[in-house]
């Protein structure tokens, strides 16, 4: 594998991890979606499906966001 490659992927390994242990520390569940590309905006511990709030909404105004089971 080409270092430039190795460089990006451990950059996005690190802002990913950075990013989870922020949303925890903000009181997020914080578990994130199989696709990688949102990460559950509820409290720890809650009961029922995983929800972000903040990605997979078309607009701001679009309300359900990314919605998951484990
Ligand atoms: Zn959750």
């Amino acid at each position: 594998m080409p270092p430039v490659t190795e460089t990006r992927k451990d950059l996005a390994t690190r802002w990913a991890e950075a990013a989870q242990s922020g949303a925890r520390a903000a009181g997020y569940c914080a578990l994130e979606h199989h696709s990688g590309r949102a990460s559950c905006t509820r409290t720890p511990g809650h009961d029922g499906p995983h929800r972000d709030y903040y990605n997979g909404r078309t607009s701001i105004t679009d309300v359900p966001g990314t919605q998951w089971s484990e």
